[in-house]
């Protein structure tokens, strides 16, 4: 359940009216909701509470600050794929400790800000990267826990963009290479594995996927554990699907009934990288009309946010919904189905002013007629939103608050034509330039 709600007619977040933000704020805006972050965050805690599981949000779908921080008081850990995601759980206050570091190409650089931070466990990708981990651990004279990324080779049915846990990707190995590589390192006194990881994917809607996962995994462990590696976490990833659509998406509780009861016995904890279950419907992207156009048979709604704000449809073909914060009259709020017919709209394409053809948030879409100056909210755009914005066209990126019951805060202004020349003006030797 997310705390983004129609009131007669008008869109809120939490106890807050979406227009009244919009227009205190500013367009296009990122509006997330506390609420949900931390509700979505507990039913996770709540599910898996068999299993001691250590939930470690993963910053790359949303790095706000602010979201960090909500996290963190909440009792979350982090999942971070760089030095840079690391440096911001620790600007926010989050715990190395509480910390695990994945991703395909760590820099040395990166392995040892992990190492001296104390991350909870490295996820490792590859042989030569357990290699480059083990001489920086013993440049610093450490000891660096590792966890090995494994591929199931379970097919997670996913968009082939965000499909990751098959044999023929570019992350994790095979369940023999890593067999092998676990052989390999049993007595090392610079690594300690004390872990297996395995993400299989993104947008997971299905059990089986994780339950075929799972049962490897139990295996895995057993067999590491015979060669003598203290194995006490499954690090289960991330990849809970969520609805963007209408009810696509099994309930967390779902994922729990297939994993738990397998990986109880082995006595592990469970940790789990979740990010877009918690962000994605914690918040939506509000925009405004600034054209209508009709070219031929199509109609274009042309509006403040584009690709550069939310790049999901053009990159994945996601789908979003989309409906106006301010309901016309007849309409309504929200529709039962927003791909079904709705009486009384037109079909839209909703664009934005980047010049891309591939510049869409939505094809095809029914609406009610809308008009310039009017509001319109992206919804299930928490995760994966912002994260990827740029400043294609030199716009600047848009502004995002956190909304927690009565009050909203800036979590990041939105950007300004200096902020985006910065750091080119001394190349120019301009006036007023810093360098
Ligand atoms: C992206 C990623 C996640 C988060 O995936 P979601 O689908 O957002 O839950 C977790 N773990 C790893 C290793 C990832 O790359």
């Amino acid at each position: 359940m997310d705390h983004f709600q129609y009131r007669d007619g008008q869109l809120y977040c939490e106890n807050l009216s979406v227009a009244a933000l919009a227009e205190k704020f500013g367009t296009p805006l990122y509006i997330y909701s506390q609420a949900t972050i931390v509700g979505v965050l507990k039913s996770l805690q709540t599910a898996f509470a068999e299993l001691n599981p250590l939930v470690c949000y993963s910053v790359k779908a949303n790095s706000n600050l602010s979201i960090l921080k909500v996290m963190q008081e909440a009792g979350s850990g982090f999942d971070v794929v760089s030095g840079g995601e690391l440096y911001r759980v620790q600007k926010s206050g989050g715990q190395p400790g509480r910390t695990v570091f994945a991703g395909v190409g760590k820099t040395d650089e990166e392995i040892a800000a992990g190492l001296n931070a104390g991350v909870l466990m490295f996820n490792v990708e590859s042989e030569a990267e357990l290699d480059a981990i083990v001489r920086v651990a013993k440049n610093l004279g450490k000891v660096a826990p590792v966890a090995l990324r494994v591929n199931p080779d379970v097919d997670p049915k996913t968009h082939r963009y965000i499909s990751t846990g098959k044999k023929e990707s570019k992350f994790g190995m095979d369940i023999d290479r890593s067999l092998a590589l676990g052989q390999a390192i049993v007595g090392n006194p610079n690594v300690s594995m004390i872990g297996v990881h395995m993400h299989i994917g993104s947008q997971i809607t299905t059990t089986e996927p994780y339950a075929g996962a799972a049962g490897k995994a139990v295996t895995l462990i057993a067999q590491f554990r015979e060669m003598g590696h203290p194995i006490s976490w499954f690090n289960m990833g991330g990849g809970f699907g969520i609805n963007y659509r209408g009810n696509e998406a099994k309930a967390i509780e779902e994922f729990a009934k297939v994993i738990v009861p397998v990986i109880k016995p082995t006595g592990c904890h469970i940790a789990m990288e979740p990010g877009r279950v918690i962000a994605g419907n914690s918040g939506i992207l509000v925009s405004r009309v600034l054209y209508t156009k009709q070219s031929g048979e199509k109609r274009f709604l042309i509006q403040d946010a584009a690709m550069n704000d939310l790049i999901r449809p053009a990159l994945y073909e996601s789908f979003h919904r989309i409906w106006p914060v301010s309901v016309p009259k007849g309409f309504p709020a929200p529709p039962a189905d927003y791909e079904a017919e709705i009486e009384g709209t037109q079909h839209w394409d909703v664009v934005g002013p980047v010049c891309e053809s591939g510049d869409f948030l939505a094809k095809d879409r029914s609406l009610p007629a809308l008009d310039r100056g009017d509001l319109i909210a992206v919804f299930s755009a928490g995760a994966y939103g912002m994260v990827m914005s740029s400043n294609y066209n030199t716009r600047p990126r848009a502004a995002e608050i956190l909304v927690d019951g009565d009050t909203a805060r800036l979590a990041r202004r939105r950007e300004t034509y200096e902020d985006l020349v910065e750091q080119e003006l001394a190349a120019i030797g301009a006036p007023g330039a810093l360098g």
